[in-house]
C-alpha cells in the first residue's frame, strides 16, 4: 500500500500527500476506526500508509513511527524550528530568545535564528555601528549575531520588506518539516509570504492584541515549498513554561555549557555556587556570554518557584 504524508487535518478528514515524486493533489482520507481503539490520533506531519477507496478518496491505515511530536502546533516529525525575533518593533528580547532556544533544545529540534526587520536599523555595516541599537540589552546587532553563531547556531538577518535573507531561510527549509516560532508581530507571516509565491497569510500585529492570538482558532496546515520543504502555517511554542523540563536538565539545553559541565567537580552540578564549577569558570573567563549565564539562572529560578507553587 502506498505511503503518504498528512499535510492537513480538518473536520475528521486527513489530507494525505502521496510520497510519489510529483504528487500535486492531496487525497482526502478518513482514519480507520482502529486508531480510536488504540488511542492514536494521526497528526499533521505524520507519515502514513493509506489506501485509495472510491471517488479518489482514501483511508489512513497506519501511522509510521514519529521522530518528534510537537504540541503547539500539533505537528509530528518536525525537524527544524526557525526562531523569529525582530531586531526592533518589538524590541529584541534576548531572554525570550534563550527561552525559545531551551525549548528547541529540549524538544531535540534543529534551530536557526532569524533576526527580522533589518531595514529598521541603520546601515549596520558602516562605521556607525555603535549607534545601532537593537535594544536587546547593551549588545549591538553584530554582537548578537556573533554570540549565537559562536554557540553554533545559524543566524540569518532578514528583511521581508527589502527581501534580505529570505533566500537563505528558504534554502535551509528544503526537505524537512519546520515550524516558525516567535512573539506576535515579529514578522513570521511576512517571512512566509515573502518566501512562498501566492501565499497570503494575514499579517498584522494588531489582531493579536485583541485578545486571543489570530492563529489560535485555526487548523494547522503544512505549506509546501517548491524545494520540498514543508512549513507549518501556525507558529509554535506559544505556551512558554518549563513544567516539562527537569531542573537538572536545564543546563544541557544551553548548548555551549555542555563541554564545560562535563568537567564540573560534582555530578549534577547546577552551576550555581558549587566549587570547581567549570561553567562558572568559563563565564568568568568570558567563554560563556554573561547574558546566557544570567538567563540560565533566571530560568532556574522560575522553575524552582513553580515547583514550590504546585
Ligand atoms: P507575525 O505576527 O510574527 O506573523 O508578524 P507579521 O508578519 O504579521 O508582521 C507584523 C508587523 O511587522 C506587520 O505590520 C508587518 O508589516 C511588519 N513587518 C514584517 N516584516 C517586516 C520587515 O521586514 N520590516 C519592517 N519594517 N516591518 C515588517
Ligand atoms: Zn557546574
Amino acid at each position: 500500500m502506498p505511503e503518504g504524508l498528512i499535510i492537513k487535518a480538518l473536520s475528521g478528514y486527513y489530507y494525505v500527500l502521496s510520497m510519489d515524486q510529483g504528487a500535486v493533489e492531496s487525497i482526502q482520507c478518513r482514519a480507520r476506526g482502529i486508531f480510536k481503539k488504540k488511542g492514536i490520533t494521526p497528526l499533521v506531519g505524520d507519515r502514513v500508509i493509506y489506501e485509495l477507496t472510491e471517488n479518489g478518496e482514501g483511508t489512513v491505515d497506519e501511522v509510521l513511527p514519529r521522530t518528534s511530536e510537537l504540541i503547539r502546533p500539533p505537528v509530528a516529525n518536525v525537524e527544524l524550528v526557525v526562531l523569529v525575533f525582530s531586531i526592533d518593533e518589538p524590541a529584541l528580547n534576548l531572554q525570550l530568545l534563550d527561552k525559545f532556544l531551551v525549548h528547541a533544545e529540549n524538544a531535540g529540534l534543529d534551530t536557526i535564528i532569524c533576526l527580522t526587520k533589518s531595514d529598521l536599523v541603520e546601515d549596520n555595516t558602516s562605521e556607525r555601528q555603535d549607534e545601532v541599537s537593537p535594544s536587546g540589552g547593551e549588545l549591538m546587532l553584530p554582537d548578537v549575531v556573533k554570540l549565537y553563531e559562536n554557540i553554533g547556531y545559524q543566524v540569518v538577518v532578514t528583511s521581508s520588506k527589502q527581501g534580505e535573507g529570505i533566500e537563505a531561510i528558504f534554502d535551509r527549509l528544503a526537505g524537512s518539516i519546520s515550524v516558525f516560532a516567535g512573539q506576535s508581530g515579529v514578522g513570521k507571516s511576512s517571512l512566509l509570504n515573502a518566501m512562498v509565491p501566492g501565499l497570503t497569510l494575514e499579517t498584522n500585529a494588531i489582531s493579536n492584541k485583541l485578545g486571543r492570538g489570530k492563529h489560535t482558532t485555526r487548523h494547522v496546515e503544512l505549506i509546501r515549498l517548491h524545494n520540498g520543504g514543508l512549513v507549518a502555517d501556525t507558529p509554535g511554542f506559544s505556551q512558554l513554561d518549563f513544567i516539562e523540563i527537569e531542573v537538572e536538565h536545564l543546563g544541557s539545553c544551553f548548548a555551549e555549557f555542555a563541554s564545560y559541565a562535563a568537567n564540573c567537580k560534582f555530578r549534577g552540578c547546577l552551576h550555581l555556587h558549587e566549587p570547581e564549577c567549570k561553567v562558572i569558570e568559563a563565564r568568568d573567563k568570558g567563554e560563556i556570554a554573561p547574558s546566557r549565564y544570567e538567563h540560565y539562572l533566571q530560568f532556574l529560578g522560575e522553575m524552582k518557584d513553580r515547583k514550590r507553587r504546585y
